[in-house]
């Protein structure tokens, strides 16, 4: 069943009088992957913030598979199912990949039984699987601090889909990888946004092009403009506060 997996209605975010987000209105179907782009200070990561229930908006609503998250903790929100990468990878370096995986597949593990206690068939397995789609099944069993930075945060995205979420929010997945590895990172989202909705907040554009199905642009807390890649690219509004801006930043 398809349906909208996230509504934002008329949502305004003020800090002291200003306004982060300015009655902003976004939504996004059930299994879409959707890139939103905008200068500093556009308010991208407060939006997030807004879904993810860390900041809760000023006025208007937010609903996420059809509920209204206004109450929720944010706790509570992310066990609704939303997942969200921060852009610094927040894995274990001490463990490997395998062990890291483990630890996320089950909430009812600690570092200590996960060291302890041998997973179940099927817990391997799934291990197995998510290893196999980040790409790191010869790394498996290396203690995390060895991999690269692309290969971290692509262990962090294996932990958060062990989680199962319905809505993946990615915060500059690619900031500071190789080229090789920002198309790798490119090819996973893709790869997930299969059996996932995904928001991904990104800078280069590149990487926007290779993955971009719709785009939003943001600017001053609002949405600017949306549409394919091409149709953002092209645009004056666009071009004017975010493509010509590149260079000073
Ligand atoms: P982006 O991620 O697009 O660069 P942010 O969402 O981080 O933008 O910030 C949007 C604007 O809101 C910025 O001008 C920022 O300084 C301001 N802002 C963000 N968080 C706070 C806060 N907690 N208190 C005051 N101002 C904030
Ligand atoms: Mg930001």
């Amino acid at each position: 069943m398809k349906g909208k997996i996230l509504e934002i209605e008329n949502v305004t975010v003020s800090f002291d009088g200003f306004k982060a987000i300015n009655n902003l209105n976004f939504d996004m179907e059930q299994g879409e992957l959707r890139v939103i782009i905008g200068p500093n200070g556009a308010g991208k990561t407060t939006f997030l913030d807004v879904i993810t229930g860390k900041v809760k908006p000023t006025q208007g609503q937010v609903r996420f598979k059809g509920r209204n998250t206004r109450s929720l903790s944010e706790h509570k929100i992310a066990r609704m199912g939303v997942g969200r990468k921060f852009q610094t990878p927040r894995v274990y370096l001490n463990l490997t990949p395998r062990e890291n995986l483990e630890l996320a597949s089950n909430p009812n593990k600690n570092v200590f039984s996960t060291l302890f206690q041998p997973p179940s068939v099927v817990e391997k397995q799934r291990v197995l699987d998510l290893l196999k789609t980040i790409g790191l099944v010869h790394k498996a069993e290396m203690k995390a601090e060895f991999l690269s930075h692309g290969e971290k945060q692509w262990l962090e995205i294996g932990m958060l889909i062990a989680q199962s979420p319905d809505l993946l929010l990615v915060d500059e997945p690619v900031a500071g990888l190789t080229d090789e590895e920002t198309e790798k990172t490119g090819e996973l989202l893709m790869s997930l946004a299969e059996s996932h909705s995904i928001i991904v907040i990104e800078h280069d554009m590149e990487f926007v092009r290779q993955i971009a199905r719709k785009v939003t642009v943001l600017h001053q807390g609002s949405v600017l403009c949306e549409g394919d890649f091409e149709e953002v690219q092209n645009d004056p509004r666009v071009i004017e506060v975010y493509l010509g801006q590149q260079d000073e930043e």
